[in-house]
């Protein structure tokens, strides 16, 4: 089976199918699992919403789906993301709104735990450094983690017997990452919407379940037309400038 790993679609649609596109390019999706923050900055909430759920998503909540339904508020944000929640909070449909709230924080699929930021603060906490990584990793029963919310491709790799270590790398486009037999891993696919690790491209990443292995992918998309579409909804300027620049 090939399962798509998407995070971070930040209502960014165009950029949403232009993954879905590359990946089903190449090969057959049975599955897509995305890692939260499916709104949030971007234009399109509502269709993003309506993708994910055509195309069968599994899906954990992050922050930007807490904000969207005011499930928690929006102090803890800077002014363009509290902006750009409050927008999206008088855009969505209440029937989206409560689909967003039934959504989980942790889920376990297979051998994997998905989470938006860690397992120490499932919405919250963006998993950057070591001490993060290896707080999060304590709490991680299965011997794999996805997570996202940094918007930066990384995997992070404790081998067995390592003890308390681990090692953390970033991931660009192409980099495979074989599931290891012992040990365990934390791997991020990066931002379909909104990436920040400088290259402007979707990230996204595949997972075959016979290979064993999850390899990154990037895919170009039409930055000028969501940007566009931001510019009509009046939302903050540097959020329509980041995505030409990705960061
Ligand atoms: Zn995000």
């Amino acid at each position: 089976m090939r399962i798509a790993i998407l995070s971070d679609i930040h209502a960014n649609l165009v950029a949403l199918d232009a993954v879905l596109r590359h990946a089903t390019d190449s090969v057959v999706l049975d599955g897509v699992w995305c890692l939260g923050d499916t709104v949030g900055y971007g234009p399109q909430p509502t269709a993003c919403i309506e993708r994910l759920n055509e195309v069968g998503a599994v899906w954990v909540a992050g922050n930007h789906e807490r904000a969207a339904t005011g499930a928690i508020g929006t102090e803890d944000f800077n002014p363009d993301a509290a902006a750009a929640a409050e927008w999206t909070k008088a855009t969505l449909p209440d029937d989206q709104k409560s689909a967003l709230d039934a959504l989980p924080e942790v889920l376990v699929q297979d051998s994997f735990t998905m989470v938006h930021g860690t397992l120490r603060w499932p919405i919250w906490e963006y998993l950057y450094s070591r001490e993060a990584a290896l707080a999060h990793l304590q709490l991680q029963e299965t011997p794999f983690g996805l997570v996202g919310h940094t918007h930066v491709p990384m995997l992070v790799e404790q081998a067995e017997g390592s003890g308390n270590n681990c090692e953390l790398y970033r991931l660009s486009d192409g980099a495979e990452v074989k599931l290891p037999e012992g040990g365990k891993i934390v791997l991020n696919p990066g931002s379909v919407g909104q990436p920040r690790d400088g290259d402007p491209r979707a990230a996204y990443a595949i997972y075959d379940t016979e290979g064993r292995v999850i390899t990154l992918h990037r895919a170009a998309y039409e930055i000028s037309a969501t940007q566009k579409l931001m510019k009509e909804a009046r939302l903050p300027r540097w959020l329509i400038d980041r995505l030409q620049l990705g960061r």
